[in-house]
This record gives structure tokens, C-alpha cells and sequence, in this order.
């Protein structure tokens, strides 16, 4: 089978297996080990991999913690002010299309006597399906509302949010703006400080780097950010994070950052083609398909690898047990833990029976035209066997 689910996760890059192995083996001490030269050299990696993302986001090393991946980081960043800044308010403003990790925790504070916000997007039939309109925003801001969460790139329809606009309107009404930027750094240029946020959640498995390692960006200028930790221990990371460092994580993030940033100009370029290919493919050789999201020619408002698109007239489950020679995710999600139709899909207007025959495609680093012409091949297969038999 071909992989085309790099939304979902993403192989580990060569590279980035090169740069984290002597973590194994050689620079294997704890960096809160500063006694001796094992520690030293292993908090000299971490410090390094804190200078290289912080350097590709517009950070500052210190700004940068690391976290087990952006489920933490969200968990850290909206937990940590809801329960810091409480005296402000209870009110929390967010979209309908956050990922789960942004929507679950927001949900436990919700039940807990906080408010939640969740403001709709664009709907279907709008050439920016998925967007958010940053007066949305300033509309829902009331005085007791403590913060923002935002995502930057949605990791079903690849829809990009205006963060920059978003920003400005949560600092004049001195609220904190976390954005969920997983599927977004790497991927399109971020920076902290043209963006304006004030807590940003990045992981490295969505960028050829390893699971279970991430990071929060978390301002230090300003309006002080204070973070009510969530894991406590040995004080680590000046207390916001606990636990030992994972050094090799630390450092495949950093290398996995750093490569897709390096070569994010024709990689953005490169990926753009295919999916333009894989789309006009498709629709030469099949009818009945509705692209789901922003129009592709808005490429600013879409991650150039992405592709989300129904299929009219056949059923969600056929189809994806006719296409098992590609991995792509389906908008019925029954692969998941939570076998529930996308709530992404349903947030925009699709109806029921378009979202469960959606399919989504991750193209990825290491797909190539080839690849892309497999796939048409697949799919319009599929979707003219699973027509003929209903005909
Ligand atoms: N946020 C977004 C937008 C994602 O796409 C994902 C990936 O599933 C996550 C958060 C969760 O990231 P992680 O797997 O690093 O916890």
C-alpha cells in the first residue's frame, strides 16, 4: 500500500533518525545531571535543539518548553491559564473545527463551571469553506473572557485561519491567544511574532520526526503568560514541565523543524502540484466529487498537501474497503478510537451521508507523481465498481 495519511502521522525522516541516534548510545546523560560531562553534553543538546525551533518560529530559546506531543501542549496551554487566570473570567472563545485535543479539554472545563464559545466557520458552498472571519472573534470577546484558542492549519480540510488578524483583536482586549499550530509549522512560514500569539502548540510526528515529542511556545515579552503546570516532579524546565527531558525526542523534533523549514519553499511547491494532479486526475476519470474546504486556487487559505473531498452515490464504509492499496483517512473516521462521523465536515454544512463518503488525503515528503497517479487509478476504480453495483 501507499502512504498518503501524513495528516495522521508522518514517517520519520532519515535525517532526523541520523541526528537523534547518538542520544542512544553516547550522549545518553540527563541533562539535569549537570555534575558531569554526560549531563553537560546531553543539556547542551537540548539547548541547541531550544535555539533551532525557537529560531524557526521567531521565538526565543527560552520561550520554547517540550512537552509528549501537541495533545500535552494544548492540554498545558489551556489548562494552565484557565486555571492561573481565573480572576479574569471564565470565558474561553474557540472554533467548531479545533482538533479534539483543543475541543476535549475546553469540554472537562466546561463542565467544571467554565464557558465555552465555539464560534462556526464558513460553511459549504463558500469558496473558503472552514474559515473563520476575525470579527467572529471580536464579537465574542466579552470582559470576562480569559483566552483565545485558535488553530493555525486544520488537519482535515487544511484550511489556514487568520491568526495575524485574530492577535491583533485579543491584544487590544487583553486576552491570551493560544493557536494549535501542529499541521501548520513546517508546513507554511510561523512566526510567533508576525502572528501575534501568545501560546503555540507544535508536534514532531506531523513533520517526519518522532511520536510522542513536542513543544509550547509560550511569550515571555508582554503581557506576562503564566502557566499553571500540569505534571509536577523534579521542577524541570523551570517547573512548567516536570520530568526528565527526552533528549532524543528533543533533539528529532529540533532536526525534523529544521529540515522542513529549510525546505519548505519547494517542498510547499512541490506538494501543491501533486495535489493539483491528484484533483483534476480524479475528476477526469470520475463524476460526482466535491471538494470539501477552501478552493484549491485560494492557496493561501490551504496547506498545499491536503485534499478532502466527497464522493457522491457511493457508501463511506465500500469505499474505504475498495481503496486499501492507498492509506487515506476517511470522513466517517471508523479507523479511529471515536468512531464518529468528522465533526470537522459536519461543522462546515456537509451533510451526513457526504461526510461519511469523504476521504482524505495527507500528501507527504515522500510521495511522488507516481504515486499520485496510483491513487487516481484506485479511487476512480473503486468509485466506478461501487456505482455499478447500486446501478
Ligand atoms: N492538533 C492537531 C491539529 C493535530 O492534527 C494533531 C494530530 O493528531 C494533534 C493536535 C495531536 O498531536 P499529538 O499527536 O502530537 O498529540
Amino acid at each position: 500500500p501507499i502512504y498518503f495519511d501524513n495528516h495522521a502521522t508522518t514517517q520519520v525522516d532519515p535525517r532526523v533518525v541520523e541526528a537523534m541516534l547518538p542520544t542512544f548510545t553516547e550522549t545518553y546523560g540527563n541533562p539535569s545531571s549537570v555534575g558531569h560531562l554526560f549531563g553537560e553534553a546531553a543539556k547542551e543538546l537540548v539547548e541547541r535543539s531550544q535555539q533551532t525551533i525557537a529560531a524557526a518560529i521567531g521565538a526565543e530559546a527560552k520561550e520554547i518548553v517540550f512537552t509528549s506531543g501537541a495533545t500535552e501542549s494544548n492540554n498545558l496551554a489551556i489548562g494552565g491559564v484557565l486555571t492561573q487566570r481565573r480572576r479574569r473570567g471564565d470565558h474561553v472563545v474557540t472554533v467548531t473545527t479545533e482538533h479534539k485535543a483543543v475541543l476535549d479539554p475546553l469540554e472537562q472545563f466546561e463542565q467544571r463551571g467554565y464557558e465555552v464559545t465555539r464560534l462556526a466557520p464558513r460553511q459549504v458552498g463558500d469558496p473558503l469553506a472552514g474559515q473563520l472571519a476575525a470579527a467572529q472573534v471580536a464579537e465574542a470577546i466579552r470582559p470576562d473572557t480569559s483566552l483565545v484558542s485558535i488553530m493555525l492549519a486544520n488537519n482535515e480540510i487544511g484550511v489556514i485561519q487568520p491568526l495575524a488578524e485574530i492577535a491583533q483583536i485579543c491584544k487590544q482586549q487583553g486576552v491570551l491567544l493560544h493557536c494549535d499550530a501542529t499541521q501548520a509549522v513546517g508546513k507554511i512560514p510561523v512566526d510567533v511574532q508576525q502572528l501575534g500569539v501568545d501560546l503555540m502548540s507544535f508536534s514532531a510526528h506531523k513533520i517526519y520526526g518522532p511520536k510522542g515529542s513536542g513543544g509550547l511556545y509560550v511569550r515571555k515579552e508582554g503581557p506576562r503568560v503564566r502557566l499553571q503546570p500540569s505534571i509536577f516532579g523534579g521542577g524541570q524546565q523551570r517547573g512548567i514541565r516536570s520530568g526528565t527531558l527526552n533528549v532524543t525526542g528533543i533533539v528529532g523534533l529540533a532536526e525534523a523543524v529544521r529540515l522542513s523549514v529549510a525546505e519548505m519553499a519547494d517542498e510547499s511547491a512541490r506538494l501543491r502540484q501533486l495535489r493539483d494532479t491528484l484533483w483534476s486526475g480524479l475528476n477526469e476519470r470520475t463524476t460526482g466529487l466535491h471538494l470539501n474546504g477552501p478552493e484549491l486556487d485560494h492557496s493561501e487559505a490551504r496547506l498545499a498537501g491536503n485534499l478532502n473531498f466527497a464522493v457522491e452515490q457511493v457508501d463511506g464504509e465500500a469505499l474505504m474497503m475498495n481503496v486499501r492499496e492507498i492509506a487515506v483517512s476517511s470522513g466517517s473516521a471508523c479507523t479511529s478510537a471515536n468512531p464518529q462521523p468528522s465533526h470537522v465536515l459536519r461543522a462546515i454544512g456537509l451533510s451526513e451521508d457526504l461526510t461519511r463518503s469523504s476521504l482524505r488525503f495527507g500528501l507527504g515528503r515522500f510521495n511522488t507523481a507516481e504515486e499520485v497517479a496510483f491513487a487516481v487509478d484506485v479511487v476512480a476504480t473503486a468509485v466506478d465498481k461501487l456505482r455499478k453495483l447500486i446501478a
